[in-house]
């Protein structure tokens, strides 16, 4: 059996609140003149105080060593093993932007870019305002290739995702993004017998766009990836008889959080936003997920001071959480981002347990990467958290007499 079968055996209902708030890209690195990391020098009183009276520890995302993606490192966090279930970014995008998709369908991620003398010059385009791949989506869903219904629409910025439909389609098509500026875009291939009506619709569509998008300054082409269909996940609605829902601003997260059956709140535009939406929903669920980007994007960006800027923010508003009394409160992250490096990292993520059955550990200073080591949750991995957080909810039975 599973670690997840088990669990899903032994998961009761109960009248219990269960709140994971992820800090995306949270983990880091010691700044080189501070010694501290991000979360460390961020000031956090109530993130402190919190971690001293209840469990802290270290979450590994996936195996030591192995940079997680947000989307698979999101699946540990939710509970499942995260390599059994690829999810592609096509099904991501297409769930993110709310369309209705189908077992049979293909979704693929589209990205607007920039094209000159047959040559890719930037693969975002710009990074064009979502309100004018709106108006492309909106012009390239004018194209139309027998037997196959295609949905073209706009996700963020420069970024876009196509529904295929019909009969005998296939997912097992390779990429026309070449992942490089100064290369030319690649044709779609059949990557398996099957699969070859599909590769000619698709080039046949990136034809017909190209046409279309002539005249664009910028977003003249458009570059392919992560042909998928949906994955046969099981719901943890289902599997641990919760009501889940998810308060994320990212469409990528909200569409992930609906795939394992989480049902979508409004999230506004900050943070303080989805805890309105947080207060508003308390009694209609008993599983919450809340989603921020903002540490992750500055990690990204090599901005140490922003990523514990976003930190402080949160942790300015966590009293309003607070005053819900969730039976669980995790905090976490679904992997690290460094600054120092401007990308995620393998480093395992230092995660906060709080509920009246937290073992505490007042030996310790506050949240941190340090101070983790020696908390009182040990070092776990992310997908462990589901379980943990069930326990201190009180909803698993024993197992065995
Ligand atoms: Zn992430």
């Amino acid at each position: 059996m599973t670690n997840v079968e088990i669990l899903q055996q032994l998961a009761v209902p109960a009248d219990t609140k269960l709140v994971l708030l992820v800090l995306d890209g949270l983990g880091g690195l010691p700044g080189e003149e501070s010694g501290r990391t991000e979360l460390e020098s961020a000031r956090t009183p109530n993130l402190d105080r919190l971690a001293r009276q209840h469990s802290v520890g270290l979450a590994t995302p996936l195996i030591p060593g192995v940079t997680p993606g947000s989307a698979p490192a999101h699946l540990a966090l939710f509970g499942y093993d995260a390599f059994r279930y690829p999810i592609g970014r096509g099904v991501l995008s297409a769930v993110g932007v709310g369309l209705d998709l189908q077992p049979a369908d293909v979704a693929t991620r589209v990205n607007f870019a920039t094209m000159q003398d047959g040559v890719i010059t930037d693969r975002r385009a710009g990074r064009i305002p979502t309100e004018e791949a709106e108006r492309l989506c909106r012009a390239l869903s004018a194209i139309k290739i027998e037997g196959v219904d295609i949905t073209v629409k706009a996700e963020m910025q420069h970024r876009a995702v196509i529904v295929w439909r019909g009969e005998g389609l296939s997912a097992a098509v390779s990429d026309t993004d070449p992942q490089k500026t100064g290369a030319a875009p690649l044709p779609a291939r059949a990557l398996e017998p099957g699969a070859q009506r599909m590769a000619d619709i698709v080039n046949r569509f990136v034809a017909e766009a190209n046409r279309l998008l002539a005249g664009e300054p910028r977003a003249n082409t458009i570059l392919l990836r992560g042909f998928g269909r949906l994955p046969d996940i099981p719901k943890i609605t289902d599997l641990y008889r919760l009501r889940a829902a998810v308060i994320a601003a990212y469409p990528m997260y909200r569409g992930l959080a609906k795939l394992v059956g989480m049902e979508e709140l409004p999230a506004g535009e900050t943070f303080k936003d989805q805890l309105e939406s947080l207060k508003r929903a308390w009694h209609d669920y008993d599983y919450f997920f809340l989603h921020v980007k903002g540490t992750d994007a500055a990690g990204e960006d090599g901005d140490f001071a922003r990523k514990a800027a976003v930190i402080e923010e949160v942790d300015g508003l966590l009293p309003e959480l607070l005053a819900l009394s969730p039976d669980v409160l995790v905090i976490t992250g679904d992997h690290s981002t460094p600054s120092r490096l401007k990308a995620h990292s393998w480093h395992p993520v230092p995660v906060l347990l709080a509920s009246r059955w937290a073992r505490p550990n007042p030996w310790i200073e506050g949240f941190g990467e340090s101070d983790a080591v020696r908390g009182s949750l040990g070092p776990i991995r992310s997908q462990d958290l589901m379980g943990l957080m069930l326990a201190h909810g009180l909803r698993l039975q024993k197992f065995g007499a």
